[in-house]
């Protein structure tokens, strides 16, 4: 008689022998970028709190007021009592950066790319994916029941092959990332609204690594590439740049609509607390009156990525804070991230199934905390772990 889950240690062996185990952390956050982990106080530069807002005094004092107004939890759905004049306010604000009509809130921005796809497209349509799509918006494209079709972002003349020959379907739909995070690559949103538009497909953008970031009033990469205008749904997060958490989706009024009355990851979910409302209201005001910290976390990163070049590493071409450093096997990935502990910066080592097969990578993020000595600190000890490595 078998035991239950007795399958799982050999489930598990193949992880571990492989390098592909994950170990949980415990890395305490501290302010200006700093973070203590196994005892040891290192730069942070594997989170995305991409603006240094999670321990900004301002965002901070706003949630304390919050709290003590209206507690902790709301303990409700949006729909049932959970939203209040916060979550109000920062609808009507977020709708308002992005120059939209409305707004509608997520528990998270998985939930929002889940909850939206899935409340948006039927099983009698075709949704084009890209192949590095965050897990969040595939999970979305599959939980739609419709027909599913992946492409690399490098082929789109394969792209417009595939959106010619799909014709029996009621409607087409093509979902990305705008920012790729574990790429830190831009989408080529111009083009996607260029074929969208001839094919007669909906654009669903998903800025999670882009909003506070990028485009002149950092609503993007849509605003960066001046596509606003042409991109049906435009998803993204509070947990990345500004700080706190929750998703968000901003458009027409109609589009709002039916998502408070069809996305179930929004209808059957407690909403957000308060204090994060507060927080992330605080923030976007931040996000709006302070373009030099978005702007010099773009040129930090940019200068990052020449550095690393020009000591031979292999390193996408991006924009915005997200470096990849491509190293190959995880093997090779965890002990560099070690070596970079040990030289007091905290990295991600990123290792299949969230990569491909042969492109694990350290996953360095650049924050408006980073200093210029930061980098030179670090790319040095990545050069000096390539010398001890003899790679
Ligand atoms: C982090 C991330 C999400 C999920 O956002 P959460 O608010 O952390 O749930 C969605 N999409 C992309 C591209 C992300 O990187």
């Amino acid at each position: 008689m078998s035991v239950p889950l007795d399958w799982l240690p050999d489930a598990i062996e193949p992880l571990k022998t492989g390098g592909l185990w994950r170990h949980r952390r415990c890395v305490t956050p501290l302010a200006d970028g700093w973070c203590e982990y196994e005892g040891r106080k290192l730069k942070n530069l594997a989170g995305n709190d991409y603006l240094n807002l999670a321990h900004e005094p301002r965002v901070i004092a706003a949630m304390r007021d919050a709290v003590e107004a209206a507690g902790s939890g709301v303990t409700a759905s949006a729909l049932v009592s959970g939203r209040t004049p916060w979550h109000q306010r920062l609808e009507e604000d977020l709708a308002r950066f992005h120059g939209e009509e409305s707004a509608v809130l997520f528990p998270t921005g998985y939930a929002a790319n889940l909850g939206t796809i899935a409340a948006l497209v039927g099983s009698d349509d075709v949704i084009f994916c890209d192949r590095m799509n965050h897990a969040c918006l595939v999970d979305g494209c599959r939980l739609s029941g419709a027909k599913l079709r992946i492409y690399r972002h490098t082929e789109l003349d394969r792209l417009a092959a595939e959106l010619q020959k799909a014709t029996d379907f009621q409607r087409k739909w093509i979902v990305t990332d705008s920012v790729f995070s574990m790429e830190g690559d831009i989408a080529p949103l111009g083009e996607l609204c260029d074929l969208a538009e001839a094919h007669g497909a909906s654009i669903i953008i998903d800025e999670a690594h882009a909003f506070g970031l990028l485009g002149e009033q950092g609503r993007g990469a849509a605003e960066l590439l001046n596509v606003e205008s042409r991109i049906a749904v435009r998803i993204g997060t509070l947990s990345k740049a500004l700080g706190a958490l929750g998703g968000f989706v901003v458009g027409s009024q109609d589009l709002t609509d039916w998502l408070w009355n069809r996305a179930r990851t929004q209808m059957f979910s407690t909403a957000l607390p308060v204090p994060i409302c507060a927080a992330a209201v605080a923030a976007l005001e931040i996000v709006a009156s302070e373009p030099d910290r978005r702007r010099s976390v773009v040129l930090l990163a940019e200068d990052l990525r020449a550095r690393l070049r020009d000591c031979g590493f292999d390193v996408p071409a991006g924009i915005g804070p997200i470096v990849p450093v491509i190293l190959g096997s995880p093997e090779w990935t965890l002990d560099a991230a070690a070596h970079l502990a040990e030289a007091g910066y905290l990295v991600a080592a990123i290792r299949p199934p969230t990569v491909p097969q042969g492109t694990s990578r350290l996953r360095i993020t650049v924050n408006a905390a980073c200093t210029e000595q930061d980098l030179t600190g670090l790319v040095t000890a990545l050069e000096s772990w390539q010398v001890v490595r003899g790679c």
